[in-house]
């Protein structure tokens, strides 16, 4: 996410705002009449809300989300543009395309010794360096993905989607925003949380945008390293506590009327146990590249077949692994995942929640906590908080968008606000 603020039409304060209510001038300072502040905590789910709660008070109202099946690259486009990733076309970062891969001579880097380029400051390093080379602005990670494996893929995040025209199909919030010229600020996702709150404070003080995208993106981190049960995680979302409630004094101070939201993508769960698939998968004796190919995300692993022969081993091996299951093209569909070209994989296999693939090409070590299960699982469940009713039709992370357009839409606001208070 870029730094953005689209200062679109800078209001005349003595003249009608876009609510049609003119706005107060005092001698010390000068109220806007609304803003909307959606603070985005990654992964801060259901059941992690459940046990820990958020700002109780300030925000009596919340909401179970069921998230879309996938990682954050399919769920955040979700929650942005208000649609499943069929629609807008995002989904996993990697996919099988040789003919426009960008890492056609990677292969050479695997002969370079692998105790070197597996550690993942490593990659990361050289993760931003081929970002600059070939100018993507989105979020790029090579994670664990062998090098010699790299060539088979295309990666699909080139474009910054908390940028107007980022998003591959559709509109994003931000794309809403400018079309109908409402000032709003969206965090840098490249800086510090610390320096993104701030950031939007600094932005609030000003007064005249209508909605921040407050970007707090460690919880998913911590969580991923020490589980959901550690002490570490009590005091992180202590901290985000304290620091929402800042913001939202903040902004207090300049405006007549706060809504303030909390959503999040998807949940975490702690692991289990883990299974080395990849093992299984080669033992089978066929030939990645002219018998198949794969990719092995942390809970997921997906498969393209070269043959027919092939794509039966593989399928009857997959059929007889308890600690997962074949995900049918019709449960695809209905998640709403891009199938119908293939793209992400002609098979998919979801291990069972708790378990990771281990070693995947998302990673080398088993960590306490993982999140892309299956979005029934109740460890998967996002939330959605907020010191405003939240309406019945309010259920998946694709309904965030609507509740962004209502608050932005001030005439429509005062119209329902009946009906929203009686629906909740
Ligand atoms: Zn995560």
């Amino acid at each position: 996410m870029t730094s953005l603020r689209a200062s679109l039409g800078s209001m005349d304060l003595n003249e009608k705002s876009n609510c049609g209510l003119t706005l107060k001038k005092t001698a010390d300072k000068v109220k806007s009449k609304k803003l909307a502040i959606y603070t985005f905590i990654d992964a801060f789910g259901w059941e992690i809300y459940q046990q820990y709660g958020f700002l109780n008070k300030l925000l009596p109202h919340s909401r179970k989300l069921e998230t879309t099946f996938g990682f954050s690259s399919a769920a955040d486009p979700s929650i942005l543009t208000g649609r499943y990733p069929d629609e807008h076309g995002h989904w996993s970062s990697f996919y099988y395309s040789p003919e426009t891969s960008p890492f056609k001579h990677f292969n050479l880097l695997s002969l370079l010794p692998s105790r070197l380029f597996d550690r993942w400051r490593v990659r990361h390093i050289l993760s931003k360096a081929i970002a600059k080379m070939n100018h993507y602005t989105g979020y790029f990670e090579l994670y664990s993905v062998p090098f010699a494996k790299l060539p088979f893929f295309d990666y699909l995040e080139k474009h910054d989607y908390f940028v107007p025209g980022g998003i591959l199909k559709t509109d994003t919030i931000f794309d809403w925003c400018v079309t109908n010229n409402i000032d709003y600020y969206c965090s840098n996702w490249r800086h510090t949380e610390e320096s993104i709150i701030e950031e939007n404070k600094k932005v609030i003080r000003e007064g005249s945008i209508k909605m921040n995208y407050l970007y707090l993106p460690k919880l998913d981190g911590l969580m991923h390293n020490e589980g959901t049960q550690n002490p570490k995680v009590k005091a992180k979302i202590k901290w985000l506590e304290q620091q929402v409630n800042d913001v939202y004094d903040t902004a207090r101070m300049h405006y007549d009327d706060v809504s303030l939201y909390v959503i999040s993508d998807h949940g975490m769960a702690d692991v289990t146990g883990s299974f080395d698939l990849i093992k299984q998968i080669e033992n089978l004796g066929l030939i990645y590249g002219e018998d198949y190919i794969a990719m092995y995300d942390s809970t997921m692993a997906r498969f393209w077949f070269k043959n027919e022969s092939a794509r039966q081993i593989i399928t009857n091996e997959l059929e007889e692994i308890e600690q997962g299951e074949i995900v049918s093209d019709e449960e695809l569909a209905a998640m709403h995942v891009p199938h119908d070209d293939k793209k992400f994989g002609e098979l998919f296999f979801l291990m069972n929640v708790g378990l990771l693939i281990n070693p995947s090409y998302m990673g080398l070590s088993v960590i306490p906590g993982m999140h892309g299960y299956h979005p029934k699982d109740p460890h998967s469940y996002a939330s959605i908080l907020s010191n405003r009713p939240i309406s019945v039709d309010i259920n998946s992370i694709t309904d965030i968008r609507k509740t962004m357009e209502f608050e932005l839409s001030c005439d429509l606001h005062v119209e329902n606000d009946h009906d929203l208070n009686r629906n909740d």
